[in-house]
Order: structure tokens, then sequence, then C-alpha cells
């Protein structure tokens, strides 16, 4: 475990397998039985639930539609073939494995034995039929034979344990030099692609109506706005023909007059008017285009994606009721930054739009029961949702209206496999929102692969926002006179001050909190170690007041909106200078200033470059030992360059060590 905090909840990280695969001990199972088998026997037991007795979605729709049985599919699909067509299906180095579960959305293990071995194909009914189309044609290419094909499996490797040893000598009989033909096999996806989503009812994208006011803004008028608002920037992404940019608005009727219900919720919230963001997406959004918000949270960014994606799923041409599945979905990297959202849906309850709240570490029976009794809206982790996907607990078809916020930090905390499962199971002509805080490669990538030519709207510019409404200092300290440092500034605390304290590790921050505690002061903690429901509480109580001071790792850096947070103090330096401007952007929230404390030791050096660039867009003062620290980093480095032989073994392999033990995928 890294010294950083390594791990997220129950499935806030990455889920790399499907939560629950069976395999039948039978090769004469029947159907009815593997799922008997697997919701009685090795679930222990029912899901009790009122109403009608669905285990999924697919079942339900079944009951519904046909009373055919299928095989299902939370099991592995196995096909059984010989070892040198095994090897083909592996590819060089696993290359070829991890093409077909890219081109199916599906996972795939293989169980090799002496002479035959098992590929296992998990995932939903239509990703495994993908892949297993997928790897015939990978295998059989101008043969009628087809692989030995089965549900469920006997445990693998002997020829004569294979349940379809007829026809294994065909299966195996294939030249295994016969080349894989990649480009049939991608127009084979399209094909596939044509078939999974016909039948699905037309989508409504566009309700905009632009009133007199906003038509008649000139350029030059549009043009001051957005410079005065944040220095918005909006661009059209669609390559080629360029589409005429909306104008924004500026009041919330000029928005949302055609439609009351919005605007009463508006009122009794009591907003004066809409934030930039939020008047320039929604002419956009509401047209039915793509948009992706590069916008901090604390900007509105949120109200800016849910009030139209209220009104396109409540106008769509197919009654909420008989959707069979939810109309939006909400994809966000953590569970606090999930509830959130929650919260804000249930604010402007919006024609009795049920929410659900999907995340790990939260009662998963009880989601599942939501889940399956029917809600509009689903706002989930990655991780937790992949599971239900996997083990078909959820309608994805029905999503007509995505968002996927945050999706930096979602990319940053290794989402992007759970992303690419579940936006597989979405149709593809939905609308797609997507926010960021920033525009790095990996977010510009998964724009390209998820969104239809979008509108982009920029808040602030484009590389890290300075937080201009903080006023920032910075103290350059040695590691042991910390505590003390922190000591003193809660001493001096002013009743009406609520601080926020960052840490590096869980266990720093248990420590500090317990000494706190030791002293009498009263404190909370939140980092990835505590149960759920503590971390509720203790964010709750910060929020109400009831504790003003909250010790924390980043996994509240971003997202979590608390406006009366007066300080932000970095007790750790963060990792990267991201995270920084994300900590200090806590404070200085909803027009107010704030105030952030830093402390910085010899062991950040590496990050005082680009800490000074941020502090100097701020207009900050920058501390001397800060600038000579940078110098000497910036020393080091060449000499690092110019003798890289001696610098081996030295700091360079610590850090390399700390990369490793800190991974690019970080878990607080
Ligand atoms: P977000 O960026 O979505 O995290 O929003 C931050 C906070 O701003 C939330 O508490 C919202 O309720 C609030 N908010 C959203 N829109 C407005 C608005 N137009 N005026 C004032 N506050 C707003």
């Amino acid at each position: 475990m890294s010294d950083w905090e390594d791990e997220y909840g129950e499935d806030e990280g990455a889920i790399s397998e499907p939560s629950v695969v069976h395999k039948a001990t039978s090769k004469a199972t029947s159907n009815t039985n593997i799922r008997n088998e697997y919701f009685g026997g090795k679930r222990g037991g029912k899901v009790e639930r009122e109403g009608p007795q669905w285990r999924n979605w697919r079942e339900r729709d079944r009951e519904v539609k046909s009373p055919v049985e299928r095989p299902a599919s939370n099991r592995a699909l196995t096909l059984n073939l010989d070892n040198s067509l095994i090897g083909r299906v592996i590819g060089r180095g696993g290359a070829t494995i991890r093409e077909l579960e890219q081109s199916s959305g599906a996972r795939i293990k293989i169980n090799r034995g002496e002479h035959e071995g098992e590929v296992l194909i998990f995932g939903n009914s239509d990703v495994q039929q993908k892949a297993n189309h997928l790897i015939k044609e990978l295998i059989g290419t101008g043969r009628a034979s087809e692989p030995r094909l089965h549900y469920g499996s006997k445990s693998s490797g002997s020829k004569s344990d294979s349940c379809w040893s007829e026809s294994a000598p065909q299966a195996s009989a294939v030249s295994p030099s016969t080349s894989i033909d990649w480009k049939a096999i991608r127009e084979n996806r399209g094909k596939y692609e044509a078939l999974k989503w016909k039948d699905l009812p037309p989508l409504k994208k566009n309700f905009y109506i632009e009133s007199d006011s906003v038509a008649k803004r000139s350029t030059d008028e549009v043009r001051a706005w957005r410079k005065e608002n944040n220095n918005i920037f909006v661009d059209d992404l669609k390559e080629e023909v360029k589409r005429e940019i909306p104008n924004p608005v500026y009041t919330f009727e000029e928005a949302f007059a055609c439609y009351p219900e919005i605007m009463e919720n508006i009122i009794r919230v009591g907003f004066q008017k809409p934030t930039p963001i939020q008047s320039q997406a929604w002419p956009v959004i509401l047209s039915g285009l793509d948009l992706i918000g590069i916008a901090q949270t604390g900007t509105g960014k949120t109200l800016s994606y849910l009030l139209p994606g209220f009104i396109h799923m409540d106008l769509q041409s197919v009654p909420r009721d008989k959707r069979g599945g939810p109309g939006m979905l909400v994809l966000t990297p953590t569970r606090e930054l999930a509830l959130q959202i929650e919260t804000e849906c249930n604010k402007y309850s919006y024609k009795g739009f049920k929410c659900i709240c999907v995340y790990g570490g939260g009662d998963r029976r009880a989601q599942i029961k939501i889940v399956t009794s029917g809600v509009d809206i689903v706002i989930a982790t990655p991780g937790r949702l992949n599971d239900l996907q996997m083990n078909e607990l959820i309608n994805l078809r029905s999503i007509t209206y995505l968002v996927l916020d945050e999706a930096d930090r979602m990319l940053d905390m290794g989402f992007e496999p759970q992303i690419m499962k579940i936006i597989l199971d979405i149709r593809p002509d939905r609308q797609t929102v997507m926010t960021s805080a920033t525009w790095p490669t990996g977010v510009r990538r998964l724009a390209k692969s998820y969104l239809k030519d979008p509108m982009m709207v920029y808040v602030g510019t484009l590389d890290l926002a300075a937080v201009d409404t903080v006023q920032q200092t910075v103290l350059v300290v040695q590691e042991e006179e910390k505590k003390a440092y922190i000591f003193d500034f809660i001493q001096n605390m002013e009743p009406e001050d609520k601080v926020l304290i960052f840490v590096g590790k869980k266990i720093v921050a248990d420590d500090l909190s317990s000494d706190l505690c030791l002293r009498g002061i009263a404190v909370q903690s939140l980092h990835g170690d505590r149960e759920q429901c503590d971390r509720e509480e203790a964010l709750q109580d910060f929020k109400d007041g009831r504790v003003r001071i909250l010790v924390a790792t980043d996994l509240a850096s971003r997202g979590l909106d608390v406006h009366d947070i007066s300080h932000v103090f970095n007790f750790d330096f963060p990792r990267n200078i991201e995270e920084y401007v994300h900590r200090v952007g806590r404070t200085g929230r909803a027009g107010r200033s704030g105030v952030s404390v830093t402390l910085v030791t010899r062991e950040d050096w590496k990050l005082a470059g680009e800490l000074i660039h941020i502090l100097e867009r701020a207009g900050q003062e920058v501390p001397e030992e800060l600038v000579l620290m940078a110098e000497r980093y910036d020393k080091h480095q060449k000499e690092k360059e110019m003798f890289p032989a001696q610098s081996r073994g030295g700091r360079a392999q610590r850090g390399a060590r700390d990369r490793f033990r800190g991974g690019s995928h970080r878990r607080f």
C-alpha cells in the first residue's frame, strides 16, 4: 500500500472484475437452475423486494415482453478452444485480448489446460455475444466450424473435460497462421452497433426558444459580456463547417420562460441571476448540442447541466413510465460529489423526477432495490455503476442524457475502463455534457470518443486558473515544525472562522485529528478509510458548523461545496499543482473572500516553480525562500541532465519509487 492514500472505498476505485461471477459446476445445468443457484444458493437467499420479484431489468423486461428464457449472463460465457487457438485469442503480450475487450466492452479471461483451455467472457449478454462473435471471426475466418460455447463451465483444462468435445477437433483444425482481419472485425462492429440500437424510440433534443432580447444582442456586446464574466470563451469543436454560437442569456427568464416549473424552482431558491457558465451553457445544451464545460466546482456548473436535463427528460416522446429505465445518468468521481449532486437534484425536484445515488460504500442492496423499482435520474460513481451494469441490475439503454462530471478527476482516479464499458450500453445518439476543471490530453481523448460535435465553454483561462478570490500565504518550513504552525493557527482562529486542513496521508489525518481532540479542540476528519456513514457525518458536522475544523485528504479537494470555509490550511503540500488550485478553491466561494495557508518543505521543491507561477498570476506575494527553492531544484535538474550517472540511486530513484507507490491512480 502506498504511503499516500492508496485505496478508494468499496468501488470508488477501478473495479476490474465483475463483482459476481459464478461458474456452474454441472454441465447439464438448465438455465432456470443456473439462476436459482445464483440467487438462492450462492448469494445466500433471495433479495427481498416489494412488488414483482425481478432480479434485474432484463428479467423484468422479459416478463413484460416475452416468456423466452435466456441464460443468466452474470455468468461467464465460455468458449472451449484448443491451445493453438487460445494463443491467438491472447495475441502477442495480450494485445489481441485487449483489443477484443475494447471492441466488445466485455472482460475476457483465459484458463489454459494441458491441451485446451477456456475463454471466459464476462459482462452483460450483449457484450458477451459481441465478444463471442469477434472471437469467432478471429479464429474461424473462412471456416464453417463453431468454437464450443456454453454458459458456465467445467473447470478447464484437459480435453476430456469439455462438455462440447464433439466439435473440438473442428475448432482446432484451423491453421494457426491465419492472419487476423481486424478490418473485417471493425466493419462487423458497425453492423453490431446498428443491430444493437435498432427499435429505439426517436430522440428529441432541441428545446430552446431564443428570446428576442437574446437574439438582438450584437456581436460586440456579447464579446464584452464574455470578457467581463470570467473571460468566458466559447468554441465550436465541430470540424469543417462551424455553427453559430448561441448568445448568452443574462436572466433566468431568457433561458426558461417557456418552462414555468423551472422558473418557480429558481424563484423559490432565490438566485439572482445565472452564473457565467449557466448563461452560456444553457442556450447550447437546450439547443440539443453536446457541451464540454471547463469550469471548477463552485461556478454553478451542476445546475448548468441539471436544468436542461430535466427538460430533456420531461419532453421525450415516450412517457417516463414506459421507458423501462432512467433517462439521465450523471457519472461523477467520488461519493461526496455524487451526494452533493443528488442534493442539488432534489432541491429543484422537477415534476417529481426520482433520483438515486449509486456509489461504492453505500448500501448496495438498497441501491439495487431503488434502481430496479424505477428511477429517472442516476448519479453514480463509475465503479459501482459498472458493477450493477455487469450484473444486469440496471438498464442503461433508456438513458438519453449523459453527464460526465469532473472528467479529469475520473480519469485521474483510473475510471476510464469503467466509463468505457458503461457508455457502450448507452445509445450513441444521446446528448452528452462533460465538465472538467482542466483540459489535459486524457480529457480531450475522452471528449473525442464520447461527445459528438460538441461546443466548448471555458470559464476563465484554459490553463490553471489562479484563484483570485483567495489570499494565498506560503510558508517554507521544516517538516518537524508543521504541527507547531497548525496549533498556532488554530489558537488564533476567530469564532466565525472555518478551516479545512489538507493532509497527504490518511494516517496523518487520523494522527492530527486525534492530537487536536486531545487538546480539547472539536474536529472532524474525512478520508477514504472511514466508513461512509462517518464520512457523511463528518461533512455534515462541518457544513452545519458543529465543528469548525475538518482535517481531510484530497478526497475533499474538489467538488465539496461548503460556502463558508474561511481558511484552507495545506498542512502537507499536494502532489501536483492542479490539486493545489482545487484545494485553495474550497475557500473564497460564492462571492466571499478566503485565505489559504500553505506549508512547504524542502521535500516539495519540485513544485516550487509551478507554485510561484500560480501565486504571481493571482498577484500574491512570493516568499524569497520559495524562489530559492525553485532555483535549487532547477539547478539540481540541470546537474542531473549533465551527470545522469551520479544521480542514480539517490533522489531520482526515490522519486521513481514514490511515483510507483503513489501511482498515477491516486486513491484518497
Ligand atoms: P456547483 O459549481 O455546481 O458546485 O455550484 C456551487 C453552488 O452554487 C451550489 O450550492 C449551487 O446551489 C449554487 N448556485 C448555482 N447556481 C447559482 C446561481 N445562479 N446563483 C447563485 N448560486 C448558484
